[in-house]
């Protein structure tokens, strides 16, 4: 290839973005920041204060507490060496951050419990397929230190349950689990293993190799023919200890008293090792198979496994591309208009009436189009429909001379003067 032709080849490459990475543009973008907004409001109500963390970690913090036989961290993270030959990862997941912080910040030492939230992206490398990305984004809460009272778990729930509510999310179902402690829980897996070993033949090649490595995990399994075996093995409601049976009754009274309605499902497991107790799973409507917009649980030795001190521990992460999957799908995506106006002004003579008005306009925060270039008045018009713009304040000469301003109503087509101290009176009226 010639000089030229291989500059001109570097010249016109196109590039996409990576495969389970996409752009998230306007409109949507508006419901992205709807939805986030209305979990920062929701979340403050509830006493959480926002932390915003590093999306690359020492790759250790994530192995030691995610667990290594975990997809999540034998398969899934983006991990390399950075220049000084550490290993480094982009976060999988927020709540061993969110633990590495409360440590590194000293923040036993503040009131307890500390309630923190981010919402922030999250990088696994999954398959992608609708509601499964490689980049993507997740609304967390954690409550760290205090004490593990079952109304903590409540809360928490309930906190979401109140999120999704205020979101008018569509066909929402909570599941709740309890998966027990360190106490119970090794006796129970043990029993889980031998009563998987005697039916391994009839497993698939994955829940054969979980046997070994995570048995739990099996029971998340969706393989149709699994699933008359996993009904017969033994559940771990009938084998918690007597605290994580009473801890569980208590959780299921509070959200009782809190108006929560739930669903006891003994196959809920969670995917990372860090969880214990308290477990729960929401689904939305419209994700198909990826339908879990909200995963969470207890997690009380993970603070100490990080080498803080013992600290109580619970939390959640929602999917927010699920949940604005499923808010579109149900029709739930609107999200309400600006205010706004389209300036068309004829003749260089108006030009500084048109700043004025347009710099007025929008420190009353309205949206203002004021164009570059003068454009005739029904290229103008057009312009602003195209636009979604609801108003046009039309400024000529003879506008300006009499400060009486024009002004059309896009929708109806119908037109009034309006005196130029009025102009935002006028246009505030309309929208009530
Ligand atoms: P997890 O940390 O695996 O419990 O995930 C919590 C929530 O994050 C899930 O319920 C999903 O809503 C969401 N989520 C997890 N992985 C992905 C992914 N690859 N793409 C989109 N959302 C995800």
């Amino acid at each position: 290839m010639s000089e030229g032709a291989a500059k001109k080849e570097e010249k016109t490459r196109r590039f996409q973005a990576i495969k389970g990475t996409r752009d998230l543009l306007p409109p949507e973008t508006a419901l992205w920041n709807r939805v986030e907004q209305t979990a920062r409001e929701v979340f403050t109500t509830f006493g959480y204060g926002e932390v915003r963390l590093p999306i690359f970690e020492p790759t250790d913090l994530f192995a030691r507490s995610i667990g290594l036989d975990t997809d999540v961290v034998s398969k899934e993270m983006y991990t390399f060496e950075d220049r000084d030959e550490t290993s480094v990862s982009l976060r999988p997941e927020v709540t061993a951050s969110t633990c590495r912080a409360y440590i590194e910040h000293n923040m036993q030492q503040l009131p307890q419990p500390v309630k923190l939230y981010c919402i922030r992206p999250m990088f696994r490398r999954e398959r992608p397929q609708k509601g499964r990305y490689r980049q993507f984004y997740q609304i967390n809460a954690e409550i760290l230190g205090g004490t593990d009272a079952p109304a903590i778990d409540a809360e928490v729930i309930e906190m979401v349950m109140t999120f999704f509510e205020r979101l008018e999310l569509q066909g929402v179902q909570l599941d709740i689990n309890s998966i027990g402690c360190k106490n119970c829980r090794p006796q129970y897996v043990k029993l889980l293993k031998a009563a998987l070993e005697k039916v391994k033949e009839k497993l698939g090649a994955d829940s054969q190799r979980r046997i070994e490595a995570n048995p739990l995990r099996v029971l998340d399994s969706k393989l149709e023919h699994e699933q008359p075996i996993i009904e017969k093995l033994p559940r771990i409601a009938d084998h918690l200890c007597e605290d994580c049976k009473s801890h569980y009754a208590a959780v299921k009274k509070e959200l009782e008293l809190r108006g929560v309605e739930y669903h006891e499902n003994w196959r809920l497991v969670r995917g990372l090792d860090y969880y214990m107790r308290t477990t729960f799973e929401i689904t939305a409507k419209g994700l198909g198979s990826q339908n879990a917009v909200c995963g969470g649980g207890r997690y009380d030795g993970l603070v100490e496994l990080l080498g803080g001190p013992p600290t109580k521990g619970i939390g959640f992460a929602i999917g927010e591309d699920r949940l604005i999957l499923s808010l579109q799908e149900s029709g739930r995506e609107q999200t309400q208009p600006g205010r706004s106006v389209y300036i068309v002004c004829i003749g260089e003579g108006s030009r500084s009436a048109a700043l004025s008005t347009a710099s007025n306009l929008r420190s009353e925060g309205f949206r203002v189009e004021l164009p570059a270039v003068e454009q005739k008045v029904g290229k103008a018009l057009g312009q602003a429909d195209k636009l979604g713009i609801q108003f046009a304040v039309i400024l000529g000469e003879t506008e300006v001379s009499t400060g009486q301003y024009t002004v059309k109503t896009l929708s109806t087509g119908t037109q009034e003067k309006v005196e130029k101290s009025k102009l935002v009176d006028y246009l505030n009226q309309q929208y009530v």
